[in-house]
């Protein structure tokens, strides 16, 4: 089993950004449909600034790793998401503290401070159709999970579920919820690319071999 570690941590950070950079033009057109239509270049940008700084130099521990992407997107992102997620990731960094690893409780504990984050800061709750559909079942699948790489897949799984389900909804928040009704019938584009955040934590959990750390 692989550890949660800070290695883990850079490559997580690093497949976030891979996929996030593949998905750009899907989230821009789901933003498009109900917002703007910034989200998948906002995310491309913050994430690309990331693994800059990554290359500089890598992080020491998982909390570093975090708050560095806390302080990136929080100046990078822009619109409604990089304060977001900036805060997401600053208070997963304060939950995750001087641990060298997360177990699973660690994952939950992880999660969870990054959606109460999110929470505090654009007051959605769940149904209102952004991130927040994503996260918030993602922590309670973490939390019913066994150890750290199960409880990374469960919350994976849970957020793809969340974000497939935000469709239907009507947007009660944010952007596209200028648009009533209208918004119903497109996923939010902040619940996907969370979904893709998520699911970038347990392929770097997975993929140790692919990114070069084992010789
Ligand atoms: P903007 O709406 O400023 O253009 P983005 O397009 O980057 O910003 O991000 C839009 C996403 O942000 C939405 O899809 C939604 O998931 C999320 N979002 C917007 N407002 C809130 C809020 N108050 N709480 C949680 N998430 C929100
Ligand atoms: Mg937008």
């Amino acid at each position: 089993m692989t550890a949660l570690d800070a290695a883990w941590a850079d490559r997580w950070l690093r497949e976030a950004a891979r996929v996030l950079a593949e998905h750009r033009d899907e989230l821009i057109e789901l933003d498009r449909a109900i917002g703007d239509g910034d989200h998948g270049e906002n995310m491309d940008r913050g994430f690309r600034a990331v693994v800059a700084k990554l290359d500089e130099s890598p992080s020491e521990s998982v909390a570093a790793a975090l708050k560095l992407a806390a302080t990136t997107l929080m100046s990078k992102v822009g619109g409604a998401a990089g304060p977001l997620y900036g805060t997401a990731f600053l208070r997963a960094s304060i939950a995750a503290g001087d641990r060298t690893a997360l177990d699973g409780y660690a994952v939950e504990a992880v999660l969870a401070a990054a959606r109460d984050g999110i929470v505090a800061r654009g007051k959605a709750e769940l149904g209102d159709k952004t991130m927040v559909d994503a996260w918030s079942p993602a922590v309670d699948a973490a939390g019913r999970a066994a150890d750290g790489e199960a409880a990374l897949e469960a919350a994976a799984s849970a957020a793809e579920e969340g974000a497939r389900a935000t469709k239907p909804l009507v947007a009660r928040k944010g952007r596209a919820s200028y648009l009533g009704e209208r918004s119903a019938g497109h996923l939010d584009p902040g619940a996907v690319s969370t979904s893709y955040i998520l699911r970038a934590a347990v392929t770097a959990a997975v993929s140790e071999i692919l990114s070069g750390e084992v010789t």
